[in-house]
C-alpha cells in the first residue's frame, strides 16, 4: 500500500526539482548523471523504475533520444517507438505480468518533458496520481 501523504510529498519535491532544473532530468538519468534503478538498456532506450511509483510496477520507458511529448513525435522517430514498446513486452514478460497498462501523459499532464512510457500492473494503480 502506497502511504498518500508521503507520496504527495515527494511528488511536489520531483516537480519543483522538474522546475528548477536547467537540464531535462531524464536526460541527466541516460547520461548517468542522476542516478535510477536501471532495468535495461538498448541502443535508442532505457527504462528504469519510478521513483515515486503509483501501482506496485511502476517502469518508465525512455527514449535516449530527447522527444519533448507524443505531440512532438515524427516519422523519423519510428525506430525508437517500436523499440520502447519492445522494451515494454520484454519486462512485462520478464516480470510474469500476464495483465499490464501502458500509458502516456501529454499536455498538463505531463510534468518530465521528455517522452516516456509508464509500465504499469498490480490490482492497485493509482490512476489519480498519474
Ligand atoms: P509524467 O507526469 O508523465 O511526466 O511522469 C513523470 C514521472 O517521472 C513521474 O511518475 C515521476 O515519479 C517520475 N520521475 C521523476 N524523476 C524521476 C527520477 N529521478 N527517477 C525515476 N523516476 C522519476
Ligand atoms: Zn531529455
Amino acid at each position: 500500500m502506497i502511504n498518500k501523504t508521503k507520496w504527495a510529498i515527494k511528488e511536489t519535491k520531483l516537480r519543483i526539482s522538474y522546475m528548477t532544473s536547467r537540464e531535462c532530468i531524464f536526460c541527466k538519468i541516460i547520461k548517468g548523471q542522476i542516478k535510477s534503478k536501471l532495468l535495461k538498456e538498448t541502443g535508442k532506450v532505457i527504462a528504469f523504475n519510478d521513483i515515486n511509483p503509483i501501482a506496485s510496477v511502476h517502469i518508465l520507458i525512455v527514449p535516449k533520444k530527447h522527444i519533448e511529448s507524443v505531440s512532438a513525435i515524427n516519422t523519423s522517430d519510428g525506430g525508437d517507438l517500436v523499440e520502447m514498446f519492445d522494451v515494454a513486452t520484454e519486462l512485462a514478460s520478464k516480470n510474469k505480468l500476464d495483465a499490464y497498462r501502458i500509458s502516456f501523459n501529454a499536455g498538463h499532464y505531463q510534468h518530465v518533458p521528455h517522452l516516456h512510457m509508464h509500465l504499469l500492473a498490480g490490482d492497485k494503480i493509482q490512476w489519480s496520481k498519474l
